[in-house]
């Protein structure tokens, strides 16, 4: 039986259809997302630091370093660039002056997120914390944008684990349109839409995950990907650089919990994660820090991008008891 269900942290309808499981070739088709044969020219390798642009940030000796942060070689902005906007005949542009950084999150080439330990979260988390801790120095940059791409189907053009930062200059508008959303929740009910939406999944029960003291994580009763996963702060806190170390440790704990046993679930799987940090030059803005695991088993086609709903052959409540 299929259904729609309202997202409410997306303001979208998903529609689930179990049965477009049974086609042949759709859900567990895995793409591998190491592949080794990459690991010769890989420019990520301890002992070929040469071969990517000077390092911004170290966690480690020079030699046995555990996270680096550089400069993407093929960078989409630039800070060299300067912040220009103009209109061309009726149009509007703005010059690409921005910053777009690679967070080399291990020295492993064939180690993915789903291998890592409780450690190397917290690195990965405080080496992405002292980054935007340093670009927010910079008055001009207003938006941090920060994504992973694993794997073939996510949009991954390397295989060596990375995450990518990208600095900008203004708030883009789906990022405003959900920071007005938040807003006026809190307005017409007084209470916080996050604190309202982990009341909703707790009531729901069926998608809970994991739970301690300042992140609480759950398959969303209308995740719009298979074995999509939600984590949110139980604190008012808006962004990664307001997480002090204790808090870095339980967001560490809960990612290892998720990646370790979405691997026993699916494999070597694609995905994309996005940390959620809302508008970090006003922390009295309306974000919750909230992070997105979206595991791409299926791809996305004509129906998603005409209509703007996504169909989803797994339920969220399957998907959470196979990943307890
Ligand atoms: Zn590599």
């Amino acid at each position: 039986m299929s259904e729609f269900r309202y997202n409410k942290l997306t303001r979208k309808w998903v529609l689930f259809s179990p049965n477009r499981a049974k086609r042949p070739v759709e859900v567990c088709q895995q793409d591998k997302s190491v592949q080794t044969e990459n690991l010769e020219s890989c420019p990520f390798e301890t002992g070929r630091e040469h071969m990517t642009p000077d390092e911004l940030l170290r966690i480690g000796d020079k030699d046995h370093w555990r996270v680096r942060v550089v400069p993407n070689l093929y960078h989409a902005l630039s800070i060299d660039d300067e912040l220009i906007s103009h209109k061309y005949q009726s149009f509007e542009v703005k010059s690409g002056f921005g910053a777009h950084e690679v967070i080399i999150e291990t020295p492993d080439h064939t180690k993915q997120m789903y291998h890592f330990t409780l450690d190397e979260f917290v690195d990965y988390f405080t080496a992405i914390k002292l980054r935007i801790e340093n670009l927010k120095k910079d008055t001009r940059l207003q938006y941090f944008s920060l994504f992973k791409n694993c794997g073939n189907n996510a949009g991954a053009t390397l295989d060596h684990s990375h995450t990518q930062l990208i600095a900008m200059p203004f708030i883009p508008n789906k990022i405003k349109e959900d920071l007005e959303f938040y807003r006026k929740h809190k307005e017409e009910t007084q209470r916080d839409f996050f604190d309202d939406l982990i009341y909703d999944e707790q009531r729901f029960k069926k998608g809970l995950l994991f739970e301690n003291n300042s992140f609480i994580a759950f398959c969303p009763y209308a995740s719009t990907f298979p074995f999509e996963v939600l984590v949110v702060a139980q604190e008012p806190i808006c962004s990664i650089i307001e997480c002090e170390s204790v808090q870095i440790y339980a967001l560490s704990e809960i990612m290892e919990f998720l990646f370790k046993n979405l691997h026993k679930a699916l494999g070597e799987f694609s995905f994309n994660l996005l940390i959620k940090n809302g508008d970090m030059n006003h922390p009295d803005n309306p974000n919750r820090l909230h992070l997105q695991i979206l595991p791409r088993l299926t791809g996305v086609a004509g129906f998603e991008l005409e209509s703007d709903i996504f169909i989803n052959t797994i339920l969220p409540e399957l998907a959470a008891k196979v990943l307890k």
